[in-house]
């Protein structure tokens, strides 16, 4: 019998395997397009675990918590040699580009204490020469890393080793409060004692099956990988939410966008427009480059901006985890780890109560 069955292989359900394994559970896992086939396969990989919230919010420690395991992850990988973790701790730089921007840089970076740096324009440009003489500074954050999301959710699906159906969630067999069973497309029902649901920007459907008014939004992203002349870029630099670093493939990659298109995947002239426009902001000459690849993905967006993350009301063997939004790769190792301890009833539901779907109205 199946301990586990997790919906979802991106990196939430690929975590919650993993997890679940090491807790000794056997796990099955349901993808309809392919393991990292959507976000989780294609995001930029920064980690950043900054985050302005409300004050009540608990998403800054979830933030701040999901850094660290990420950190824990890349040793249990490295020294195990569980596969290679593709984890590297990057500084990121906020390009200020005007007096009200370079104000709030500063007054952020008044304390050493918070590995946050404010860089006058000259000392910006002597660690990269190539950004824009337009910059009047940046915020240095040294408290941040990449990963590659697509070979680090692969890494924990064939480290977890679930039996995988490549199939389609449609509906669910609820029998009094419990879960008896997911019905799939091709017509099986696959049973389990408990169940996760990871369903990145589709997981409207999945709470609307347990009666929850959530609307999951799908948040278009798209990125470009170019090919640059010159040496590789030794920070990560942003502006105004888009991102540039060479990755480890050589390539710079930037981006990215934000676009509501429902659940359009494909890549847009428009997209690349945009990007290639900040990349012109952000470089004193960026005229000598060539686009390899264009990439797009959806993110995943509650209605209140946080995640859904913890156990079903009213059906005590489903849990969900989604919402990760711009950070769902920085999340996403934590939520697995949350969700298959509160699955294999490890660990109590009180622990990120805020963050529960019971936050929404029952239908
Ligand atoms: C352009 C872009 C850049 C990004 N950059 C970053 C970044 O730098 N840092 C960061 O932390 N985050 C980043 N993100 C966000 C991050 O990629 C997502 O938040 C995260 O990947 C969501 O993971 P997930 O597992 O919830 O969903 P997904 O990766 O979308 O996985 C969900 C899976 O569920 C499957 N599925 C859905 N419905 C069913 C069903 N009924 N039956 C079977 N399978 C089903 C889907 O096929 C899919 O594979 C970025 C996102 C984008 C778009």
């Amino acid at each position: 019998m199946t301990d586990l069955v997790v919906v979802g292989g991106g990196i939430v359900g690929a975590s919650t395997c993993y997890y679940a394994k090491q807790l000794g559970a056997k796990c099955a896992l349901i993808e309809r397009d392919g393991i990292a086939s959507h976000a989780s396969g294609y995001a930029f990989g920064g980690l950043h675990p900054r985050v302005v919230a409300k004050t009540e919010s608990e998403m800054p420690r979830f933030a701040f918590e999901s850094f660290r395991e990420h950190e824990e992850l890349h040793s249990q990988l490295e020294s195990a040699r569980l596969g290679s973790s593709t984890w590297r701790r990057r500084s990121s730089i906020s390009i200020a580009w005007n007096e009200f921007e370079a104000g709030l840089f500063k007054a952020q970076a008044v304390d050493d204490s918070t590995g946050l740096k404010w860089l006058e324009a000259r000392e910006l440009r002597e660690l990269e020469p190539r950004i824009s003489s337009e910059a009047l500074g940046g915020l240095m954050i040294s408290n941040s890393a990449e990963v590659d999301s697509s070979a680090l959710t692969k890494t924990l699906f064939e480290l977890a080793d679930p039996d995988l159906h490549l199939d389609e969630i449609v509906s669910v067999e609820l029998v009094y409060d419990r879960i008896n069973g997911l019905r799939t497309k091709q017509g099986t029902v696959l049973k389990g004692d408990a169940f996760v649901f990871s369903m990145g920007p589709w997981s409207s459907e999945a709470l609307s099956w347990f009666g929850v008014d959530c609307n999951i939004k799908p948040l278009k992203g798209q990125i470009l990988r170019l090919r640059v002349d010159g040496p590789v870029f030794q920070q990560s630099f942003s502006t105004n939410g888009n991102y540039m670093s060479t990755k480890p493939d050589g390539l710079l990659w930037i981006g990215t966008t934000e676009e509501d298109a429902e659940f359009d995947e494909s890549p847009t002239i428009e997209g690349r427009r945009e990007i290639i426009h900040v990349l012109e902001r952000m470089l004193a000459d960026p005229a000598i480059f060539e686009v390899i690849q264009q990439t797009a993905c959806l993110r995943p967006i509650a209605p209140d901006g946080e995640l859904v993350l913890g156990c079903v009301p009213g059906v005590s063997n489903a849990f969900i985890g989604t919402g990760g939004g711009r950070k769902g790769i920085l999340y996403g190792p934590l939520m697995g780890k949350y969700l298959a301890n509160l699955a294999l009833a490890t660990l109590s539901s009180d622990r990120w109560s805020s963050l529960t779907p019971e936050r929404f109205e029952k239908t």
